[in-house]
């Protein structure tokens, strides 16, 4: 490609609503154009480090066995109801009706699709296991689009659908898929780690993360410092022992806590530890309002609280739930008096608690000295908060450590969730119809290069790895208007593409300062200059962008190609900072 016929809008000044450095570089290097609110367009610069990214993912998928189809984006309501995610799924599913007011909706993802084709053409063991993919565009209407390709509303996702005939089956898939997962995201040239996730309500299935570990990830990965136990804090078991209190029972009181709402106040109003505290929340559900217990110094895990209930929605109720459920207002909430028959869950590091202290359900006031049995009653115990650094690690009980990441894969072992709801089955050696074990892979394309932007980048912009870099080399000459520097790199630009190089040859009327700024801005790994010693010495200057000034080489110009291979192979040896 020559840079003077490249779409390739290059910026100085980002607008502000740029946080993440990946989304800023990407707007500046003129990858990516914001259309709306989570809608982007992707220019030749993004797409070519997409198509990198997807490339490797098909040889990949490939490899491990699984074959590439294309679904239909807009899917048809019906389906949805099969499998009873048309009323679960909420807002991230965007509904629409065609001329004829039918329902349909974008695909946020194809589980019901594929089963739709799957159980037509699949009738007996022989024809499993099979296990299809795409890459395809996917809309989900995100609440919060942000961060550029990391979160938005559309795009691009390899995701994957396996069907087995029985769970030791699956697990052999699973296993091939895990491993695939783990080239792929290597071969991007991460720094990644798969991590133990949760599988939402469907339960007692395996799933793994695939984290890139970054500062600006959303995810937080709790990790062990001895071994390698690493899991979504989402998932990670809080197991530390409270032992029980042997406090004689102290009489239960009203205290006045004018204004004092938060954890925080209460206690220091009163002048006690949040040990002592026990916080309030209200859920609403599928399953109906809940009321959970946390102690104050600890916070509350949605996920595995929505996993105890089953639910398929779980979210925190609005004060008018709040105030029918439990007579009081928001800050001043407490278990003692509630309304009506609701489920209390108690988190377990309160089994132990004696004479806490409580929000009265009245305003401005709370309880002190409370004491299960006597003042309520004992309520239901289980693990519902978030794990933090004085818990043990759930394997070997050594150190927790956290670290933030950015989830660019998920792998999950769905089992017949889906087969049973939408009748995917196969005839199995003795004739009897089973439902088919499924699992399903996702990998979100953008997020993966905006991954390794966050990962790989300096002040003066990105480092691509170059397996999924736009281009890998830019062959910049300093003067075009000088004939003996433009010969030799439309030469060089010549040789390099025969040798089946991605090369730029930056022709553009700039001067040297420009094409050096955006080589470095748009992250080409390898840049050659052909400057004033290709008449003098009749040489070049070959410098990686993992360089800084010094580290240069200066071949002779018929070795340059070459000198470029095995930099190139070097590099495939080396460590994700040379990729
Ligand atoms: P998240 O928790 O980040 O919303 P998810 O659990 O909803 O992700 P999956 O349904 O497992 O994601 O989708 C598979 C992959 O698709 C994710 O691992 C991620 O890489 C990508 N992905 C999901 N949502 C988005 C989004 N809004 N923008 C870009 N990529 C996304
Ligand atoms: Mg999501």
């Amino acid at each position: 490609m020559r840079y003077s016929k490249l779409f390739l809008p290059t910026i100085k000044e980002v607008p502000a609503e740029a946080e993440v450095i990946s989304h800023k570089l990407m707007l500046r290097a003129g990858m990516i154009r914001k259309l709306a609110s989570g809608l982007y367009s992707y220019l030749p610069l993004g797409l070519r480090s997409l198509k990198k990214v997807e490339g490797i993912i098909r040889q990949e998928m490939n490899a491990a066995g699984a074959q590439e189809v294309l679904l239909p984006m807009v899917q048809p309501a019906e389906l949805w109801q099969e499998s009873g995610r048309w009323e679960h799924y909420g807002k991230e599913l965007l509904r629409m009706k065609d001329r004829h007011e039918r329902d349909y909706c974008l695909g946020p993802t194809h589980e019901e699709v594929i089963c739709a084709l799957v159980r037509h053409e699949v009738r007996s063991y022989r024809d499993l296991p099979l296990n299809l993919y795409q890459i395809q565009t996917k809309f989900r209407d995100e609440i919060r689009p942000r961060f550029g390709l990391m979160r938005s509303r559309e795009f691009i996702m390899k995701d994957a659908y396996s069907f087995d005939v029985d769970d030791e089956a699956l697990d052999k898939t699973y296993q091939a898929m895990y491993r695939a997962y783990c080239r792929i995201f290597d071969r991007c040239g991460l720094n990644f780690r798969p991590v133990e996730a949760d599988t939402g309500s469907i339960g007692g299935h395996a799933s793994h993360e695939f984290m890139v570990i970054a500062d600006t990830g959303e995810d937080i990965i709790a990790c062990c410092g001895s071994c390698d136990y690493s899991a979504n804090v989402e998932l990670a078991p809080a197991l530390s022992d409270e032992p029980g209190q042997d406090a004689p029972d102290e009489a239960m009181r009203r205290v006045h806590t004018p204004g004092k709402r938060s954890v925080e106040e209460v206690t220091g109003y009163l002048g006690i530890s949040p040990k002592c505290l026990v916080k309030t929340l209200v859920f609403t559900s599928d399953k109906g309002p809940i009321v959970a217990l946390v102690r104050g110094d600890h916070n509350i895990n949605e996920v595995k609280l929505k996993r105890l209930l089953r639910a398929e929605r779980l979210e925190l109720a609005d004060n008018l739930t709040v105030s029918s459920v439990t007579g009081g207002e928001a800050g001043f909430i407490g278990p003692v008096g509630l309304k009506g028959r609701v489920r209390v869950i108690g988190d377990n590091a309160l089994k132990g608690i004696k004479n806490f202290v409580t929000g009265a359900n009245e305003s401005d006031w709370h309880l002190a000295g409370v004491n299960w049995g006597r003042d309520l009653a004992w309520p239901e115990f289980s693990d519902i908060r978030l794990i933090t650094k004085s818990d043990p690690c759930p394997r070997c009980k050594g150190g927790i450590e956290f670290k933030r990441g950015i989830e660019v894969g998920h792998v999950f072992k769905l089992g017949t969730k889906y087969s049973e709801a939408l009748d995917v089955t196969y005839l199995d050696e003795a004739g009897v119809a089973r439902p088919i074990v499924m699992g399903c892979y996702g990998i979100g394309v953008g997020r993966t290069v905006a991954a390794a932007i966050e990962q790989n980048h300096d002040e003066n912009g990105i480092i691509f790895p170059r397996p999924i870099a736009p281009f890998e080399c830019v062959i910049s000459v300093v003067d075009v208007t000088d004939e003996a520097m433009m010969s030799a790199g439309e030469r060089l630009y010549g040789d390099l593409l025969e040798s089946g190089f991605d090369v730029l040859l930056d022709d553009r009327r700039e001067r040297p300062g420009v094409k050096f700024k955006d080589a470095d801005l748009t992250g080409i790994p390898l840049r050659i200059t052909i400057g004033r010693r290709i008449k003098e010495e009749g040489r070049v200057e070959l410098k990686l962008r993992t360089q800084g000034k010094g580290g240069a080489t200066s071949p002779l110009l018929d070795d340059a190609a070459a000198e470029a291979a095995v930099i190139f192979k070097a590099m495939d040896h080396m460590g994700s900072a040379l990729k």
